[in-house]
C-alpha cells in the first residue's frame, strides 16, 4: 500500500500569529524611537495618535501613489508592504519635525521590522495544535500573502523556521502570485510534492484562503477566530474557532 502523506497548509497572519496586536506593538515602539530623537516628549496618549495618523497617511499614500495606478494589475505585495513602511517612518519623522534623510527612514523601516518580529507572537492553542498535529505525522507548510520580512524574521524569533516546509510567501513568489490566485496555492504543492486531495489549508480568510485552496482541489478549514457571521459564497470544508480543534477534525 502507498503510504499517503497528508499536507497542512496554513496561512501565517491572523491564523498562526496574532498580526494585529504585533503591528501595533511595533508601531508603538517606533514612535517612541522617532519622538526619542526629537527633543519633543510627548505623552503616551499623543504617541499613540501621532503614530495611528501617520499610519493611515502611510495606506493612502500608497492606496493614490501604487494601487490607484495599479488598477487590475498584478500586485506586487513586497513592493506594496516597502512603500507602505516606507512612508510610515517618513510621516513619523515628519510628525516629530525630524530630518528626512533617506538614511532615517531607513533606520526607521528596519526598526519597525525588528520590532514587528520580536512581537510576533503565537495566537491561543498554536503551539499545542501545531505539536499535536506533527506527532500525528501531518507535514505543514505556510502560504501566506506578505512580504517576506513579515513572515521569516518571525517564523525564527518563534522558533520554527524549521518546523514548516514548504514557507511560500507572495512577496518573494513575485507580482500576482498572490491568495486567492490558484497559481500560489498550486507552487505550495509542488514544492511540497503533494497532490492537492492530500491538502487541507486553514486559513482566516474566506475569499483569499478558502476560495483559492478549493479552486484547487485542496480541502479548505476556515479559522473563524472572530467567531464572525459572514455572508460568503465560500463554503469551507470545515469551520474552527480554535486551531486545538484541528487534530480531532483531521486525524
Ligand atoms: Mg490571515
Amino acid at each position: 500500500m502507498t503510504h499517503v502523506r497528508r499536507h497542512l497548509f496554513f496561512d501565517f497572519g491572523n491564523t498562526l500569529v496574532d498580526s494585529d496586536a504585533a503591528a501595533g506593538a511595533a508601531r508603538r515602539a517606533v514612535t517612541v524611537r522617532a519622538a526619542s530623537g526629537s527633543g519633543i516628549e510627548p505623552t503616551a496618549n499623543e504617541l499613540h495618535t501621532r503614530s495611528e495618523h501617520a499610519w493611515v497617511a502611510a495606506a493612502e499614500k500608497v492606496d493614490r501613489d501604487y494601487y490607484a495606478p495599479l488598477g487590475d494589475g498584478p500586485i506586487d505585495s513586497q513592493l506594496a508592504a516597502e512603500l507602505v513602511i516606507a512612508a510610515y517612518s517618513r510621516h513619523l519623522l515628519a510628525a516629530f519635525g525630524s530630518e528626512l534623510t533617506s538614511s532615517a527612514v531607513r533606520t526607521l523601516s528596519d526598526a519597525y521590522l525588528q520590532e514587528l518580529a520580536l512581537s510576533t507572537a503565537l495566537l491561543p492553542g498554536v503551539g499545542e495544535a501545531l505539536a499535536e498535529l506533527s506527532s500525528a505525522g501531518f507535514r505543514m507548510g505556510i502560504i501566506s500573502d506578505n512580504m517576506v520580512e513579515y513572515v521569516e524574521p518571525p517564523l525564527r524569533h518563534l522558533g520554527l523556521a524549521d518546523h514548516f516546509e514548504p514557507v511560500i510567501i507572495s512577496g518573494r513568489e513575485g507580482p500576482g502570485v498572490i491568495k486567492p490566485n490558484p497559481e500560489i496555492f498550486r507552487r505550495a504543492l509542488r514544492a511540497a510534492n503533494c497532490e492537492a486531495s492530500n491538502a487541507v489549508m486553514i486559513g482566516d480568510n474566506l475569499e483569499c484562503d478558502i476560495a483559492g485552496a478549493r479552486t484547487c482541489g485542496m480541502r479548505a478549514v476556515w479559522f473563524n477566530r472572530a467567531a464572525d457571521i459572514q455572508a460568503s459564497d465560500q463554503e469551507p470544508y470545515a469551520i474552527v474557532d480554535d486551531l486545538r480543534e484541528l487534530p480531532d477534525l483531521l486525524i
